[in-house]
């Protein structure tokens, strides 16, 4: 990171650590589209290994990765019932339905962040030549930050099967909600990340945000449909070539800055806690990496000035009416206490 920034506006604005790069610069490689790189297919069966699954895809990206597993559960006319704020139907360009021809069914989310299980059962269609088909339920874990509950992942999981429906999740922050809902139980990240993977049909996973890799992501399921998503991201143009040195950066990432992330949880929650105390500010307490900030209704129209504030102090952060800030590999805790400093300053001046 430039010297002097706070950079909170993502996770993924983190620099590869000088171990990763070396890893990096010492794979093995070899031509992936082919399927002989090596580290690619070693980082595919450790990743799959570890959450339970037959097969997995390396990809450029999660958007890709989504994409890729929507259109492998889901054909022409089809569609996919998924959360209104969830990244594989806000964020992702419409993708699904723009390369797909799938119609997204989107549902209002409850205040954690869940969906109501009735909600999600009246979504699904009969069987009936005036709907589209129902396929697929896609879930998202961590969904802004926020831990989703076991038993409701379950549930929901549950109810799709009941009606025929594949389950895909969008666990760009997997290790996130997995770290978190490790804590104060007598298991560990690893085991979480497979408890929350096993509902799932099939699952994706970030390594550039919090794990701290320059780019790539995984999708995860069975080798019938890993073998669909591989055509898929042929066709989308996202099959790499060497991508073992991408993919090295990865499995760097799975062996060494998964624990770790409980570091910028604790960095979420000293962030969360320095702005509770400054008026005019609300601060969600944030159950991963992530802090929401509210501005009580006189501040909000300050929010743009509160941004550029902070900016010419070195502490980036996004967001309008909510700010977002999020800790990562690169900032430390005299850095989120200048974020801290400098919010109070803008209020308090
Ligand atoms: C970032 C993100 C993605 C997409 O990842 P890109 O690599 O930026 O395409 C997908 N889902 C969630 C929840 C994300 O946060």
């Amino acid at each position: 990171m430039a010297a002097g920034l706070v950079d909170l506006r993502s996770d993924t604005v983190t620099r590869p650590t000088a171990a990763m790069r070396e890893s990096m610069m010492a794979a093995p490689l070899g031509d992936d589209v082919f399927g002989d790189d090596p580290t690619v297919n070693a980082l595919q069966d450790k990743l799959a290994g570890l959450l339970g699954f037959e097969a997995a895809l390396f990809m450029p990206t999660g958007t890709q990765s989504n994409l890729c597993a929507v259109l492998a559960h889901c054909g022409r006319g089809d569609e996919y019932i998924v959360g209104q704020m969830q990244h594989c139907y806000r964020w992702e360009a419409g993708g699904a339905a723009v390369l797909g021809s799938v119609q997204p069914q989107p549902i209002a989310h409850q205040a954690d962040g869940t969906l109501a299980l009735a909600d999600i059962e009246a979504a699904i269609k009969p069987d009936d030549p005036h709907f589209a088909r129902s396929r697929l339920l896609a879930l998202e874990n961590t969904l802004g930050g926020q831990l989703m509950p076991m038993e409701w992942l379950r549930a929901a999981c549950g109810l799709a099967a009941s009606h025929g429906l594949g389950r895909h999740l969008d666990g760009a922050r997997l290790f996130n909600a997995a770290v978190a809902q490790a804590e104060g139980l007598e298991s560990d990240a690893l085991a979480e990340a497979r408890r929350i993977a096993a509902s799932f049909d099939t699952v994706s996973v970030c390594f550039s945000k919090g794990l701290g890799a320059p780019a790539g992501s995984a999708l995860c399921g069975s080798r019938e449909l890993i073998a669909r998503a591989r055509r898929i991201r042929k066709m989308a143009g996202g099959a790499m070539r060497q991508s073992g040195m991408l993919a090295a950066a990865a499995a760097y990432a799975l062996d060494h800055h998964v624990e770790r992330l409980a570091e910028d949880h604790a960095l979420a929650r000293r962030l969360a806690e320095g702005l509770a105390g400054i008026e005019g500010v609300q601060a969600l307490p944030p159950h991963t990496n992530i802090v929401f900030v509210e501005l009580q209704a006189a501040a909000r129209e300050r929010a743009g000035a509160l941004l550029e504030h902070l900016a010419q102090r070195g502490v980036l952060a996004t967001g309008l009416y909510k700010l977002r800030f999020v800790t990562h590999l690169d900032v430390d805790v005299a850095g989120i206490d200048r974020a801290v400093a400098a919010v109070r300053e803008f209020f308090e001046a």
